[in-house]
């Protein structure tokens, strides 16, 4: 292939526009929407439950305040650009085996605008430049790992006078020791002696609204969950509604007993043959 025959132009000027994008020095002319701005937030397992109002400290890019964002030296005046004489497109030729065809491209010297300016030298023409700001964000109550929160307007600014992007906040939650998260519900086992499983009792069960009493009914069976309503996560943006904590028992059942406690099991299990003689009969 002979030099300046391309088959497809476009992938050239492309990449030379990234290149010239990167150096700084064309991309300034065309307004364009800022990008947008990701930021990972790590929240503790109740933060997320509750909400909580968290100051971060963002990067991203600002308008230049040197040059106003056009990425143009103060007080320099701008030339015509030599390489498409102001028009700000030039037309290149691709010679392909059905015939040359000619093509009008954004001049890639001064991406479009027919002019080059001296470079600004506070953004080297960029017309933004990185800064770091602190922005307080309300986090609801209801996030999860995988949550996406969108703040409008506060990713990079955009270029020549576009509107800025967004800025993400992903949120990462934190397991807790003891509790476990499922969606809106709250998981937790508890073990149970098999005296306590028989005979019912009252337990101090840790909820996230701290320790809360949980009866046990008389008569509870081994792998049976008990549901404490509304001590689960509330739902995201209607945090008047509450998932439950569910609580699985899980009874124990005593490996080793004391010579006492063997001889009351036993007569327990003879009087649980009599009875069951005396129904028989
Ligand atoms: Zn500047
Ligand atoms: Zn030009």
């Amino acid at each position: 292939m002979g030099g300046g025959d391309y088959t497809n132009p476009f992938d050239i000027f492309d990449s030379l526009f990234d290149n010239l994008n990167t150096g700084g020095r064309g991309s300034r002319n065309r307004a364009t929407e800022g990008e947008d701005q990701l930021h990972n937030l790590v929240l503790n397992f109740k933060d997320a439950i509750f909400g909580i109002e968290k100051e971060i400290e963002i990067t991203r890019l600002e308008s230049c305040n040197t040059c106003k964002g056009s990425g143009a030296k103060p007080e320099t005046r701008s030339s015509k650009c030599s390489t498409c004489g102001g028009q700000g497109q030039v037309i290149t030729s691709a010679r392909t085996p059905l015939g040359v065809f000619q093509q009008v491209m954004t001049c890639p010297n001064c991406n479009g605008a027919g002019e080059i300016s001296t470079p600004c030298s506070t953004c080297r023409g960029e017309g933004r430049v990185k800064k770091s700001k602190r922005i307080s964000l309300k986090v609801p109550a209801g996030v999860d790992s995988g949550s996406r929160l969108r703040v409008r307007s506060e990713g990079n600014a955009g270029r020549r006078g576009g509107p800025p992007g967004d800025l993400f906040v992903m949120i990462e939650v934190l397991s807790d020791s003891v509790l476990k998260r499922d969606d809106t519900n709250i998981l937790y086992t508890c073990k149970l002696s098999y005296i306590d499983a028989i005979l019912g009792t009252t337990m101090k069960v840790p909820t996230v609204d701290g320790i809360v009493d949980l009866k046990i009914p008389c008569g509870t069976q081994p792998g049976t969950t008990l549901v404490m309503a509304k001590k689960g996560v509330p739902f995201l943006n209607k945090s008047n509604r509450r998932g439950d904590q569910l609580v699985k028992v899980q009874v124990e059942i005593p490996k080793r007993l004391s010579v006492e406690e063997k001889k009351l099991i036993e007569e327990l299990s003879e009087l649980n043959k009599a009875k069951a003689t005396a129904s028989r009969r």
